[in-house]
């Protein structure tokens, strides 16, 4: 089967336990990946709330360097894309097709410039906050209710402009629609839910119906989070839950810009759920119980690299 991911940590906690991309015991591996027959993987180094100014900048060019020389070692295995023909090519050829993304605007440190060396270092993606506030915007545990900033306001013009993706992902809600507003155009939340769920943290990280349909309106792109917090709780965290969540997101008609952003080695996932190896049993759950091969085919691939290819 097919698979494409919009969001995973795996390049953060390489670099954190010094472990080996190749095999290891995180949630993602290239060996394990080499099941499918096309994966691609959107590889995000995220910087937590405590790092700002100079130290946010210097911890992703560690996480960055580390992950570099992974790929290397790895050339057989995966390669690193910055365009849609890249992915084309790099799918063709068999390999795992990465994206790199930043997760926390804060490693810009206010500065402007900062993106141009991101994108320098292909970099494609970035997700404007991560929780707190930041020199962008504010997060969605931030109690500020801040909005863009004029700053953010820039950050956000510019990515358009270079064609980097604008990730809404952790934003409140307030950032969320001025950044809809700002761009006009399409972006996406790369790992959020729905808000059907009955916990402090889903209430504050998953997307509202009106949300859902602005992303659709925009020809956004929401992934799948299957961290076990923002899927359910009281014990339904499992495929039933990632079900129930799908299939809010068809009724609200986002058959077409819905795909997946595990999550994976960023959050605590449900044991059925505790690595890729688990994706095609969750692909045969979710034909087993009414969702159509070719409605999953989109979500667990077409939809992302439809994406990918009219936006980078
Ligand atoms: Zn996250």
């Amino acid at each position: 089967m097919k698979f494409l991911d919009f969001h995973c940590d795996t390049a953060g906690e390489c670099f954190l336990q010094q472990k080996p991309l190749w095999k290891n015991d995180l949630h993602i591996d290239l060996s394990r990946a080499s099941s499918f027959s096309a994966y691609a993987q959107v590889f995000a180094i995220w910087i937590p709330d405590e790092k700002r100014g100079d130290a946010a900048f210097q911890y992703y060019r560690a996480v960055l360097e580390n992950f570099r020389t992974e790929v290397q070692k790895n050339a057989a295995h995966i390669a690193i894309c910055e365009t849609g023909s890249d992915l084309q090519t790099v799918l063709q050829q068999q390999k795992t097709a990465a994206v790199l993304a930043v997760e926390g605007g804060a490693v810009l440190g206010g500065c402007l410039e900062k993106l141009d060396q991101l994108y320098r270092d292909g970099v494609r993606l970035m997700t404007l906050t991560w929780n707190g506030d930041n020199e962008i915007a504010s997060g969605c545990f931030s109690e500020t209710n801040g909005g863009l900033t004029p700053f953010g306001q820039r950050v956000v013009d510019k990515m358009r402009e270079k064609r980097m993706l604008v990730d809404v992902s952790h934003l409140n809600e307030r950032g969320f629609y001025e950044v809809a507003e700002r761009l006009g155009a399409p972006f996406l939340a790369s790992h959020s839910n729905a808000k059907i769920v009955d916990n402090p943290y889903a209430a504050a990280r998953n997307l509202t119906d009106e949300q859902i349909r602005t992303l659709i309106r925009q020809h956004g792109l929401i992934g799948i989070n299957l961290c076990a917090d923002f899927l359910g709780n009281n014990g339904s965290t499992g495929f039933d839950a990632v079900l129930r969540h799908i299939s809010h997101f068809l009724e609200l008609g986002a058959e077409h810009c819905l795909a997946f952003g595990c999550d994976f080695d960023g959050c605590t996932v449900h044991e059925s759920l505790s690595g890729i190896e688990h994706i095609p049993e969750l692909f045969s759950y979710l034909l087993q119980h009414g969702i159509s091969e070719p409605q999953l085919e989109n979500i667990f691939f077409e939809n992302g690299l439809a994406f990918l290819i009219a936006n980078l």
